[in-house]
Formats: structure tokens, C-alpha cells, sequence
């Protein structure tokens, strides 16, 4: 078989989870961000999980994903979508009991026509122009929105990860200058968000990213492992090429491992050249493209050749690759592929 293997630990999650909710402190709930099959890991067994850890409060982006999740966590937990109620969503945000972030004057009109008395919350623009109310729409609606009652005003930072970046201040008094007074329960942090501090934080965070162990979040724990199966070694003689376009040639005699995943796995072209893998605790260098389903790998200096080569694990975080790719985390993430067996490590009773 050489389908590769990608191993995710919901210990970790669970206790990066953790760690978040003290990081956001006793007075602030700990919600957890689940859109995009939770990050490429898979969305019902990470969510039961969190579930588990405590989270009462998840974050979708689609209600087809808020969906899913409803079938994976069953009634009582608070499911958030943050895409808010799109044409079509009338039906799942009601059958499914999903709570619609709305984020515009369309969608707060839809919502209240459609679904009178079910819960929504309000997006609010406070500088990264990607969705929510601006201050005028929401000055205009304001009296009328807060007496339907929303569960949440929400906003989200641009530049978290920067914490010496101004626009996180002026994001901060935004916010405050369209929330204060209203006395409706606010979110405003996400990872990045809990980690510039209290001040950050109001009722509710909504970690994504810290949760399956990723930057900024540093002391996370790592949560998968990506082992990717050998199909066959070859001898190379010096001079001779590897792969496509030749952009690797062997310049003395060399051992080179096929390995099964390639771009379409998820492991960016950029990677070409330009990677490790790894052999328990020896690195081996990526050589040549990146193909669709295949890499190869300079096994040269192994003593004997291993059934499989990781490029996950814990001598190379998804920062890592992400840094060798020239992407992030979030990326590398949510780009592992469907061909992946996931397996799932979790503490049993
Ligand atoms: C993705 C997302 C989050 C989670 O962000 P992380 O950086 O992964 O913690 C929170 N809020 C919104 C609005 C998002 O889009």
C-alpha cells in the first residue's frame, strides 16, 4: 500500500485548547475554530475532541460545514458561521440550529425576514475590509439589531501575529467606539489575539490555528505526523538526472528513495529541491520536483533503507515546511490531501 499516513494527536489539540482558555483567562469563554475540515485534519473527530476538552462554541466558515459539524457533535454545542446566512442557508442555519455571524445589511434583512427570533451575531468591519458592518451601516441598524437580541459582536484583527503593528490598536479603539454600551456578549480575538493580551480578549476568543499547534502560538504541541511510504530506491551515477525538467543531478554516486506524495497531497511545488525528510533523527534532502503523487529523496548516507520517510514529525513542524515552501502553516494545513489514511491518537477513558 502506498498510501502515506498522517497522524493526528487529539491529545495535543485538546491541550493546546487548554492552554488557550487559560491564556484567555477565568472571565472569557474559549470557543474553537473548525472551518476547513479543521484545518485539514478532519472536522468530526477533532470537534468531538474539543468537545470533550470543554469547547462549547465552535467556528465554521460555511453552514454546509456548520452542517457536519451539527452530525459530528450531536444537540447543545453553539455552532457559529462565519459567513453568515447566504442565500440557500435558510433551511440547515434552522433544521441544523446554526447561528449565522451576519455581515451584511442584506444578510441581517434575510435573516430577520426568514428566521424571525432565531439567533444571529453581527460582524463589525474595524479595519481589515474583508467582512462585517462598517460604522455607518452599523450606526444605521444598531437600534433596531440589538433590540433582536444578538448572541455576539464580532470583529477580527488583521495583523495579530504583529503585535507591534499599529493597525491592532486602531482596530482595538474601533471596535470599542461600535461596541461599547451595547451590552452584548463581543469576540474579537482569534489566536493571535488571546497572545497580544487581556485587553484583546472580551467575552469570547476564537482560536483557530494555536489549536493544531501552529504559529504564533509557540508553545503549542505539535499535532501531526506525516509519514510518506518508500515504493522503491535507485542507484544514480554522478552526472546522471532526477525527476522532471533534470533540475537535480547527481554529482557523486547517490541513493535516491521515490517516496508516495507529491503536489497533489498538498506538498507545494516550491518544496522542489528544497526540503527535508526524515529518517527518526537523520534528515534526508528532498532532490528534484515535486511531482503530482511522488518526491524523491537522497537516501545516500541511510544505512538501511526505512519503509517510510516523514516530512512531518518532531524535527519539522508545519512552520517549518511552510517556511522551506514559502507559505504558512494554515496553508501546509489545509492543503493535506484526501489520499491521506488519517489516524487518530487520543488517550482511550
Ligand atoms: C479563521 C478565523 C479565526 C481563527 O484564526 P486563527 O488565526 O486560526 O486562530 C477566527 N476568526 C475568524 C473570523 C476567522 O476567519
Amino acid at each position: 500500500m502506498a498510501t502515506a499516513t498522517l497522524t493526528i494527536d487529539l491529545d495535543a489539540i485538546a491541550a493546546n485548547w487548554r492552554a488557550l482558555d487559560r491564556l484567555s483567562g477565568p472571565e472569557v469563554q474559549t470557543a474553537a475554530v473548525v472551518k476547513a475540515d479543521a484545518y485539514g485534519l478532519g472536522v468530526a473527530r477533532v470537534a468531538r475532541a474539543l468537545a470533550q476538552a470543554g469547547a462549547r462554541r465552535f467556528f465554521v466558515a460555511l453552514a454546509e460545514e456548520g452542517a457536519a459539524l451539527r452530525q459530528a457533535l450531536g444537540p447543545g454545542p453553539q455552532i457559529n458561521v462565519l459567513s453568515g446566512h447566504m442565500p440557500g442557508d435558510t433551511e440547515m442555519i434552522s433544521d441544523l440550529d446554526l447561528t449565522p455571524m451576519l455581515n451584511s445589511l442584506e444578510q441581517i434583512t434575510r435573516h430577520l425576514e426568514a428566521l424571525p427570533g432565531l439567533p444571529f451575531g453581527v460582524q463589525l468591519d474595524t479595519g481589515m475590509n474583508r467582512l462585517g458592518l462598517e460604522m455607518p451601516e452599523w450606526q444605521a441598524v444598531a437600534p433596531i439589531l440589538v433590540e433582536a437580541g444578538p448572541v455576539m459582536l464580532m470583529s477580527h484583527l488583521a495583523c495579530a501575529d504583529e503585535p507591534d503593528h499599529p493597525l491592532n490598536l486602531r482596530q482595538l479603539d474601533a471596535f470599542h467606539e461600535m461596541t461599547d454600551g451595547t451590552g452584548i456578549p463581543r469576540s474579537f480575538a482569534a489566536t493571535g489575539g488571546i497572545l497580544l493580551g487581556p485587553q484583546y480578549h472580551f467575552d469570547l476568543t476564537r482560536p483557530g490555528i494555536g489549536l493544531y499547534g501552529g504559529r504564533p502560538f509557540d508553545t503549542a504541541h505539535r499535532s501531526v505526523t506525516l509519514s510518506l511510504p518508500v515504493i522503491q530506491t535507485r542507484e544514480v551515477a554522478p552526472g546522471e538526472p532526477v525527476g522532471y525538467a533534470c533540475s537535480w543531478e547527481a554529482e557523486a554516486p547517490a541513493l535516491i528513495a521515490t517516496v508516495a506524495a507529491g503536489y497533489a497531497d498538498g506538498l507545494p511545488r516550491t518544496l522542489s529541491n528544497n526540503a527535508v525528510l526524515w529518517d527518526g533523527d537523520t534528515p534526508c534532502p528532498l532532490v528534484g520536483r515535486v511531482s503530482m503523487d511522488l518526491i524523491t529523496v537522497d537516501v545516500t548516507h541511510l544505512s538501511e533503507m526505512p519503509r517510510s520517510l516523514d516530512i512531518l514529525g518532531p524535527h519539522q513542524t508545519v512552520d517549518d515546511l511552510a517556511d522551506a515552501a514559502g507559505t504558512i502553516g494554515y496553508e501546509i494545513l489545509t492543503s493535506l490531501g484526501p489520499r491521506y489514511a488519517r489516524r487518530y491518537q487520543e488517550r482511550r477513558g
